[in-house]
């Protein structure tokens, strides 16, 4: 089948294409890229003012399946990402039963087989993710697992940290870091500073996260593999990884939506989809979360999706679980906060949200090149969309941006020969 990709702005920085071109795909597979393509094809689409990248991956998600099938399943999950704009997608370990065999991996690949986003399982580091003995990293390697975590946690002692890191490096796979000193956050809710004394609600201070970036980094340093901090929400955390590059250690860093656009002040509604973990900061984190994305620190923007029953979500703040949506609001916050902002350019958004999760990860190439498998996101940078939480494809609605006027948001994926635009499915 012949589909046909005309007059978009084509972006992606791997090749250093950046124009305005057709492109010709023919049973999913990119064949042509020309000035103007004229050829019989089974669907043409007129991309005028938008845009096409590499396709979008989002390296941390939680799928809820096995365990929670109420809250997202493997299917909605996936149908979420590709309306966001996603046609990859990393899923964590914090299932039930945890994804620490090779046995859970291999369900999940096979629940994934056949949809239009990839999905690739992160292993836990630890059995059960207790953090008392090792998992099988081996074992789920050779199964597929793209890095390994405890993620809702940090590893819990240096000394688990020190053989993860030995033997994950055996398979060049990253251990993807929840940074957070529990014995600092105990019953912690919010970010500890003057708002969490004024709304009376337990604090979580910024140093939880900080000190476990520094242990971590220290132990890298020593027994050598690759770290990859996830969700970072401090200032300090974000120096402290500058600073590790610098020193040429190999770590790299994720950041998400929520922490660049939210500040602690957002808790004032009491509303708990506005209880992450970590929490949302201040200001000056925010800024040098931002900092840190435009000066390459902060190598990819992922969203942390994590789907909480309606139930759960309507428990008092203390009790109610961490955690917001993302999939469906990643790229809108983005273009919004930091496209329209000028903070970072097209090519920087397709770099940390396209290129540089699928290298730091070794998920499948998305490359705009003649030849190659068509693993494509198409933009609309411009368009004006408010976020309707009962109009998402996700099972959960746990999102505070619901009413959010966003400006710029995907409007189409192409992957694994089925093509979505504009809410319409096709095989190609
Ligand atoms: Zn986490
Ligand atoms: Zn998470």
């Amino acid at each position: 089948m012949k589909v046909l990709l005309q007059n978009a702005q084509i972006i992606d920085p791997q090749v250093k294409l950046n124009r305005t071109a057709d492109i010709l795909l023919e049973d999913g597979i990119i064949t042509k890229i020309d000035e103007s393509i004229s050829i019989k094809a089974d669907h043409v689409l007129d991309l005028k003012d938008k845009i096409i990248s590499p396709g979008f991956a989002d390296v941390h998600v939680h799928l809820r399946e096995p365990g929670r099938e109420d809250e997202e399943t493997i299917e909605t999950g996936s149908s979420a990402a590709a309306a966001g704009g996603f046609t990859g997608i990393c899923c964590m370990p914090n299932t039930e039963p945890a994804i620490d065999s090779a046995e859970v991996v291999t369900f999940i690949k096979e629940k994934a087989k056949g949809l239009l986003v990839d999905v690739y399982p992160i292993g836990a580091v630890t059995k059960k993710r207790e953090g008392k003995e090792l998992a099988f990293l081996g074992e789920m390697a050779e199964a597929g697992v793209v890095g390994f975590s405890d993620d809702g946690v940090a590893v819990s002692t240096s000394h688990l940290l020190k053989y993860a890191f030995e033997y994950s490096s055996m398979f060049n796979l990253p251990i993807v870091e929840h940074c957070e000193d529990s014995s600092l956050t105990v019953d912690g809710v919010m970010n500890e500073g003057f708002n969490s004394t004024k709304f009376g609600l337990p604090p979580h201070p910024s140093l939880a996260e900080d000190l476990i970036a520094l242990r971590d980094i220290a132990v890298l340093d020593y027994s050598g593999g690759r770290l990859h901090i996830a969700h970072i929400s401090t200032k300090g955390a974000v120096e402290i990884l500058r600073q590790a590059k610098k020193r040429g250690l190999k770590v790299t860093g994720e950041a998400a939506p929520h922490h660049f656009t939210l500040t602690d002040d957002a808790v004032q509604t009491y509303d708990t989809n506005t209880k992450v973990n970590p929490p949302l900061r201040s200001q000056e984190d925010v800024d040098a979360i931002s900092e840190g994305l435009k000066d390459g620190t902060i190598d990819c923007i992922a969203c942390d999706h994590a789907p909480h029953s309606i139930e759960e979500k309507e428990w008092e703040y203390i009790y109610s679980p961490f955690g917001m949506i993302g999939l469906e609001t990643s790229v809108g916050l983005t273009l919004t906060k930091l496209y329209h902002t000028k903070i970072l350019s097209l090519e920087d958004i397709v770099m940390k949200m396209s290129i540089n999760p699928r290298e730091i990860f070794n998920l499948a190439k998305a490359k705009i090149e003649v030849g190659e498998n068509a693993n494509l996101t198409i933009l609309d940078a411009n368009q004006n969309w408010t976020v309707d939480r009962f109009n998402l494809k996700s099972k959960s609605i746990n999102t505070p941006f619901h009413g959010w006027e966003l400006k710029g948001r995907a409007i189409g994926v192409i992957n694994n020969k089925k093509l979505i635009i504009n809410k319409q499915e096709l095989n190609i």
